[in-house]
């Protein structure tokens, strides 16, 4: 057998060229699946248990908890059959998933193979009448062939295995064809995966339905705890109502970007596409070999086909992805066709996310910045920006942009050339500030530079230390009787100082809460200028440092005194200062 059963779309998908070749749905699981999945971590000091998978899961498909066994991915599903079941003439219906095949082999078995020819439709008669195990895929990978349901049922029979491959039936919207509800049929095992659709193809998830003496006699070769507690969290959420009627949604629009695909292949001469195609990826043959070299060039991975009995180096399978993706993979696979040299290749262009860090406690960031951070290329940090090393996959480029007041200072320039210099080589950057991004903290400006510089950019407001410190510090900025507006205020210059934009006078006639930031060794002068607009001196101020970190420090004074108790009590920055009643609220 001269095919590499071993070889997957993984191995194809090179680096730097759009993926084609797994077809996992890109952008990887939705938000809300995430969550559960870092939710599932809360419990991660006990063993394992499957049984609300188990449950969850028989309910999604109308069976007996006893006919599920969950695995880890359908992969494990294969190995398991091919350990317990001891066929007399086992059947392997080609071009299929290879997997089935090479643990058949693995387990000491011979298997017979029924090759389909284009345009790979499944014919009973082709199965020879003696076969005890008869392993076939629906939808097919690679083929993307759906099989009647009736079909596969006419094959089931007393004293025969049938197993389908149904890893990629949720692609189809309402399973028309699915036999995973059928726990009538004689023989019968339908395998499940949930890694295709919900992106989770490295959690290893997917699971087996079938009799419960099979799934008994499964279990009992299958390690204790075979399945993490994350991947039955995921189990579990990804049989929900819920879950199920996003996947069909997600099924109705890969549909027709895949309609769209393969109108779009039909007009490139010389390409056919496997026709009625219904899975999340189409197959082709092409009039030349070295096809997937050529596509490299234009940018592209595709799933090469010859390790795939019963299709050669002429095949290829293509993942079906969004519209633009579609439409510039048909125009490069036309140029590669006919000879024509490669596009030029656009530079990949990452992105810029701003991303608010809070004051510095880590619980403050948001779920978004988290995400965000979690999939980082590069992250661009303040000082004061706290400390996410934990969150970082490995290998992260960290650059320091510290603005330290009188100390070692980055240019905002060169800042700002950087953000740009690393999201143009392709890169996700974070932009990590502590606070808000855009409270005294020129996100503004930096989204500009990378908007001029073609670079999308997000920015994702954090918990400002404005609020934060006080809060964290005892004094609400604002309170019915006492407060009922709060002005924050940039100290970084003095009051007189040329480069001050700020009124105060008229910041001295206000009655609510003054918040400074910056001001710390500034207070002398501020709390003169405050005095001098009219301003009680005996006004109530509190001064919080290092808010919400370990080293927090609170103190309590008045304007007039504010500046030598600061001096005394030696409160260094970070630091907000409030000024007004609410300061002299009491602390407990
Ligand atoms: N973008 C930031 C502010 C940047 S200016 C935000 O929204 O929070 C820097 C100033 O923020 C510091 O001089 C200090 O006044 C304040 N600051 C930042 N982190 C702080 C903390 N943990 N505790 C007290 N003040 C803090």
């Amino acid at each position: 057998m001269a095919e590499d059963l071993r070889h997957h779309g993984d191995s194809d998908a090179v680096p730097g060229l759009v993926d084609l070749a797994v077809n996992v749905r890109s952008g990887g699981p939705p938000p809300w699946l995430r969550d559960r999945l870092v939710a599932s971590l809360a419990c991660i000091d006990a063993y394992p248990d499957a049984g609300p998978a188990r449950a969850a899961v028989a309910r999604r498909h109308g069976r007996a908890p006893e006919e599920v066994l969950l695995t880890a991915g359908a992969a494990e599903a294969f190995v398991l059959l091919a350990r317990a079941l001891r066929p007399a003439h086992a059947v392997v219906v080609h071009p299929q998933f290879t997997e089935p095949e090479a643990a058949l082999l693995a387990a000491g078995h011979e298997v017979h193979r029924v090759v389909l020819e284009p345009p790979f439709v499944l014919d009973a008669a082709l199965v020879p009448d003696e076969a005890d195990l008869v392993v076939v895929g629906n939808p097919t990978n690679p083929t993307s062939v759906l099989h009647p349901a009736e079909l596969l049922e006419r094959l089931c029979r007393p004293g025969r295995t049938v197993v389908v491959d149904e890893a990629f039936a949720d692609a189809v919207p309402g399973e028309p064809e699915s036999l995973a509800g059928r726990g009538d049929l004689p023989g019968l095992v339908v395998v499940r995966s949930l890694t295709k659709t919900w992106a989770l193809a490295g959690l290893r998830v997917g699971y087996l339905l079938a009799d419960a003496s099979t799934v008994q006699r499964l279990a009992e070769l299958q390690p204790l705890w075979a399945l993490s507690t994350p991947a039955l969290a995921a189990a579990v959420a990804c049989s929900s109502p819920r879950a199920l009627e996003e996947a069909d949604g997600w099924a109705r629009g890969l549909a027709d970007s895949r309609d769209e695909l393969c109108r779009a292949l039909a007009g490139v001469p010389g390409v056919g596409v496997v026709p009625d195609a219904r899975a999340s990826f189409v197959l082709l043959r092409t009039p030349v070999t070295d096809l997937r070299a050529r596509l490299a060039a234009e940018g592209f991975a595709v799933r090469r086909g010859e390790t795939f009995p019963g299709l050669g180096p002429e095949w290829v399978r293509v993942a079906v992805r969004g519209p633009a993706t579609n439409a510039s993979f048909a125009a490069a696979l036309h140029r590669a066709v006919s000879g024509q040299p490669a596009a030029p290749r656009p530079t990949p262009v990452g992105s810029v996310a701003l991303v608010g860090g809070g004051p510095g406690e880590r619980g403050l960031l948001t779920v978004r910045g988290v995400e965000l951070l979690a999939r980082a290329d590069v992250v661009v940090a303040d000082r004061l920006a706290p400390d996410v090393s934990a969150l970082l996959r490995d290998g992260v480029e960290v650059i320091d942009a510290s603005k330290t007041p009188g100390g070692r200072s980055v240019p905002q320039e060169q800042t700002t050339a950087v953000l740009v210099a690393k999201a143009l080589e392709g890169k996700r950057v974070v932009r990590l500030k502590g606070g808000d991004p855009y409270v005294f903290a020129r996100g503004f400006e930096e989204r500009a530079a990378c908007l001029t510089a073609g670079v999308p950019v997000e920015v994702v407001p954090g918990v400002t230390s404005a609020l934060a410190a006080p809060a964290a510090g005892g004094v609400p900025v604002t309170h019915l009787g006492l407060a009922q507006e709060f002005t924050v205020v940039s100290g970084h210059v003095a009051p007189g100082d040329p480069r001050s934009t700020v009124d105060w006078d008229a910041l001295a006639r206000l009655n609510g809460t003054l918040v400074l930031l910056m001001a710390v060794d500034r207070l002398a002068a501020i709390a003169a200028a405050l005095v001098a607009g009219g301003r009680d001196p005996l006004t109530p101020a509190a001064v919080v440092s290092q808010g919400t970190l370990p080293g927090q420090r609170s103190v309590r004074t008045s304007l007039a005194e504010l500046a030598a108790t600061v001096e005394r009590e030696g409160v260094r920055p970070p630091a907000v200062v409030v000024i007004g009643a609410v300061a002299g609220l009491p602390e407990a």
